[in-house]
């Protein structure tokens, strides 16, 4: 009778208290292992890690093959499907499906290092969780038309863009001084809005031989190095947009962020950042959206003209007609996904690709050559600027017409986990 009596109790217990949440740190955990294990086959893929270090080494001591990799990433992505079911806290369920999705994308990866190709838009979607625009190349035709207006003259018009671009090189003896003071802008407009750590800081490099123009790589501990390419000369553009994307409120601040959701949160996912992964969209969309979010409207016009320009020793009276330029120029963005998706899908030949590169990104020929370069080595990576700039530009604008409320949503895709699909 008493025996009968606890079961039943027990059974009437068990009804009424809810399970445990499944605990999915351990499956986190698996991941950062293997995703260090996948970073052994291919070189760049981890992009930063400042987790447990052990756990590095252990996975650089004895790494898989990539057929095993793939049997155990599959099993650890089931797994997560599994305990994601019970999983009540929206909280949790968020972080849940945000790790079952970095799991599918490295799956993916694994496949790609073996070899396997899929068309340029369904990589894209596959690996960063995201399916590009992708518009005709004549869909650009109007802007050029209108460029044309903007810089009148004999000639093509990718040369008279670059001679026009060419007029605002920053000296080299300024270039530190200038990407310093543009840098302490960028990070003193965001810090106005989003809380940084006393400690936070980077180092800046001056690099060369590199497909990219400038690279942040976050060390962990709030710190940076920040490599600058100075392989093509830097026009005066490029200290604010390297300031706001590389630092404030950039990569530097999103590698600031990630670190305190594992540090905080102790949710270990978030130690380890792979390139190819649904995070890239939303950092480089950030990152080149966070120019238009720390300097609204004229500011960043009024800043280059009255500071940078004197700095850099070059007459600030054109500074009004060049931004405009540049802002007709910003409008052929999409253009280098079409060009990449041709070019990766075997419909123009690499000679094709650069040619179209130098019409329709108005850029020199040297300039279209590093830019394929770096479509070959990064291939759909390249949807992550523009394709994650108008996501993140869509999201942060819905906030509204106020500053402040327009940071706040900035700073919300920072603190949670965060999908492109979140932002949709
Ligand atoms: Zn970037």
């Amino acid at each position: 009778m008493r025996v009968m009596f606890t079961l039943v109790l027990a059974a009437v217990l068990a009804a009424c208290t809810p399970l445990p949440e499944p605990d999915i740190d351990p499956l986190a955990e698996r991941y950062v292992r293997l995703s260090l294990e996948i970073g052994t086959h291919e070189e760049g893929y981890i992009d930063a890690y400042y987790g447990p270090p052990e756990w590095k080494t252990e996975a650089e001591a004895h790494p898989r093959s990539t057929a095993e990799l793939k049997a155990a990433v599959d099993a650890l992505a089931a797994e997560l499907q599994t305990a994601r079911r019970d999983l009540r806290e929206d909280e949790l369920q968020r972080r849940g499906a945000t790790l079952q999705q970095y799991i599918a994308s490295a799956r993916f990866r694994l496949d790609m290092i073996d070899g396997a190709r899929v068309p340029f838009a369904e990589e894209a979607e596959k690996l960063f969780g995201i399916r590009p625009t992708l518009r005709p190349l004549t869909a650009y035709d109007p802007i050029l038309a209108r460029i044309e207006t903007l810089v009148p003259g004999r000639g093509a018009l990718a040369d008279r863009v670059e001679a026009a671009r060419n007029r605002y090189i920053i000296p080299n003896d300024r270039m530190q001084e200038v990407f310093d003071r543009a840098i302490a802008e960028c990070r003193r407009r965001t810090l106005a809005h989003i809380p940084l750590p006393q400690n936070e800081s980077f180092t800046m490099e001056f690099v060369t031989d590199k497909s990219w123009s400038g690279y942040n790589y976050y060390q962990g501990q709030n710190r940076s190095i920040i490599q600058v390419n100075t392989d093509i000369p830097s026009s005066i553009d490029r200290a604010v947009d390297l300031g706001c994307h590389e630092g404030y409120p950039g990569h530097h601040v999103q590698g600031i962020y990630a670190e305190k959701l594992y540090r905080e949160n102790g949710w270990v996912e978030y130690s380890v950042a792979p390139l190819f992964s649904p995070q890239g969209p939303l950092n480089e969309g950030a990152g080149n959206y966070g120019v238009d979010l720390a300097f609204p409207g004229d500011e960043r016009l009024a800043f280059e003209r009255d500071v940078l320009y004197p700095l850099a020793g070059l007459d600030p009276a054109t500074a009004q007609s060049r931004s405009e330029l540049l802002r007709a120029v910003a409008d052929l963005a999409g253009a280098r996904l079409t060009i990449a998706q041709m070019y990766l899908d075997g419909e123009i030949n690499r000679d094709r690709a650069a040619e179209l590169a130098q019409k329709y990104l108005l850029a020199s020929r040297e300039r279209a050559e590093q830019w394929v370069r770096f479509a070959e080595q990064y291939r759909s990576y390249v949807i992550n600027y523009s394709t994650g700039q108008d996501l993140i530009r869509a999201y942060v604008e819905r906030a509204g017409e106020d500053q402040d409320a327009r940071w706040r949503a900035f700073q919300s895709i920072l603190t949670q986990p965060t999908l492109p699909s979140d932002l949709q």
